[in-house]
């Protein structure tokens, strides 16, 4: 792993590509780029605060308990649609694809992870992972400054993978007592799932996958347990209509409308099945007799001596032992790290801040209606890459675009000038 501090004690860089996050989105990009162009490991820097590819991914996994993913075997980091199956097949790991009704297989957690370090390995990533957090960003004639924790890097490009942010959702109704180690986040990382000592009931509060998924969990482990929803628990096997991972289907439904509009905006959030459930969830949910469902509006919360007292709207009450929160994130568009890019380089934001970007390149514009040195995968990218941008799948859908603008652009050029294998040599 090299940081920006040079053998000669220099904390500056200058290098064709930074990604900014090596999650799901900045792996399989980065691993794209190294396949696909002439990029190698010397051209690329991938900065994050975890030393280690995927790790937020998988602290998230565990934290919620999570087994085995919703998305099928052919949405991983490897840009070759069958490499997690051939992984599989190559280790006598098949029965980890887990069969699915009306669904394709989809591997566990175990094999998406282990065949995403296969992947690392292979393409040698972390040569080019910087444990560090990207601070600042700065504008220079022929791309951008990148200023981390560690360092900073010259970039001809520079990508943001970095997620949902890490705003997490607390209800109002929790605010007044979020000090209380009585309220945790599932997404805290000081919470843990282990804690199966616990005494008492604990409300797991949200009606999605990973309230779900953290309820099934802690009741399998003998917690007391009740899943409050403020609907009925709606299923889906997948985050959105299959249909949108079809570049046809996302530029006729949602390019036909203005970038960083409120039509596409609006769009997105119809088509996406956030707060639903796949149906082998709900299936374990209703196995698990441990686990009590409550469907209600939660309108106060208040510690007493014994716990928290929880009154809904319709005037019931309880007391419970603890209340976790499984209620999402905030807006990745509001996230810190959206609005420093975005004002230091004059980017432009559409309704409710979404980044604007060029819907062929994934190039974020500039307010002038230039072309900025930044691409967006994952989240942010919504607005060009539709309702499944952050899924695995959005970053194979991303990935394709960048790679080839990168391919395309004076990026690939500079690193042929700079020594790096030429296209034309391929
Ligand atoms: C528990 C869980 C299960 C999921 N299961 C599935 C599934 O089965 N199928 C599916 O398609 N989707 C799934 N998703 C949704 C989605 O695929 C994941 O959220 C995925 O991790 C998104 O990848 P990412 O790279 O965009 O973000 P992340 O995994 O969050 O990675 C972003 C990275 O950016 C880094 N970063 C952020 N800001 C900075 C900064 N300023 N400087 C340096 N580094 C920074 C972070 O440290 C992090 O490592 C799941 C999500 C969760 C939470």
């Amino acid at each position: 792993m090299e940081g920006p501090m040079t053998k000669d004690g220099e904390t500056h860089r200058d290098t064709a590509v930074v990604i900014v996050g090596c999650g799901i989105h900045g792996t399989a990009l980065a691993v794209r780029l190294l396949a696909e162009t002439a990029l190698t490991t010397d051209d690329i820097r991938i900065v994050d605060e975890h030393g280690e590819p995927l790790a937020a991914f998988e602290a998230k996994a565990r934290q919620c308990g999570m087994e085995t993913l919703r998305s099928t075997y052919v949405q991983h980091v490897s840009p070759e649609p069958f490499s997690l199956e051939s992984f599989a097949e190559g280790r006598d790991r098949e029965q980890e694809l887990v069969p699915t009704r009306n669904y394709p297989p989809r591997p566990t957690l175990s094999l998406f992870l282990d065949h995403a370090q296969f992947v690392v390995n292979r393409y040698d990533l972390t040569d080019s992972l910087v444990e560090a957090r990207m601070t600042d960003v700065t504008r220079q004639d022929d791309g951008v400054t990148v200023e981390t924790t560690t360092g900073s890097f010259g970039a001809h490009s520079l990508v943001l993978a970095v997620g949902m942010g890490d705003q997490y959702t607390w209800p109002a109704w929790a605010e007044s007592i979020s000090a209380d180690d009585r309220i945790s986040h599932v997404w805290d990382e000081s919470w843990s799932p282990t804690e199966a000592g616990i005494s008492g009931e604990t409300l797991v509060v949200g009606g999605g996958i990973t309230a779900g998924q953290v309820a099934t969990t802690l009741a399998e482990q003998g917690v007391a347990v009740t899943l409050c929803h403020r609907t009925a628990i709606e299923t889906a096997e997948s985050e959105a209509d299959p249909c949108w991972i079809n570049w046809r289907h996302i530029e006729r439904e949602l390019h036909c409308y203005p970038p960083g509009s409120e039509q596409r905006y609006r769009t997105v959030q119809q088509a996406r099945y956030d707060g639903t459930i796949p149906p082998y969830l709900l299936d374990d949910i209703e196995a698990c007799n441990q686990l009590q469902r409550r469907c209600g509006t939660i309108e106060t919360v208040a510690p007493i001596t014994d716990g928290l007292l929880v009154r809904f709207c319709d005037g019931t009450s309880r007391t419970v032992a603890r209340i976790l929160l499984a209620t999402g994130f905030e807006s990745p568009f509001d996230s810190s790290v959206a609005a420093r890019v975005a004002s230091e380089l004059d980017l432009e934001r559409g309704y409710r801040n979404v980044p604007v970007l060029d819907d062929e390149t994934l190039v974020w514009r500039c307010q002038d209606g230039d072309d900025s040195a930044v691409y967006v995968s994952g989240a942010l990218a919504e607005g060009t890459v539709g309702p499944i941008a952050r899924n695995v799948v959005g970053a194979k859908r991303a990935g394709e675009r960048i790679a080839a603008t990168l391919t395309a652009r004076k990026t690939v050029a500079s690193s042929q000038r700079t020594g790096g294998r030429s296209v034309a040599d391929d």
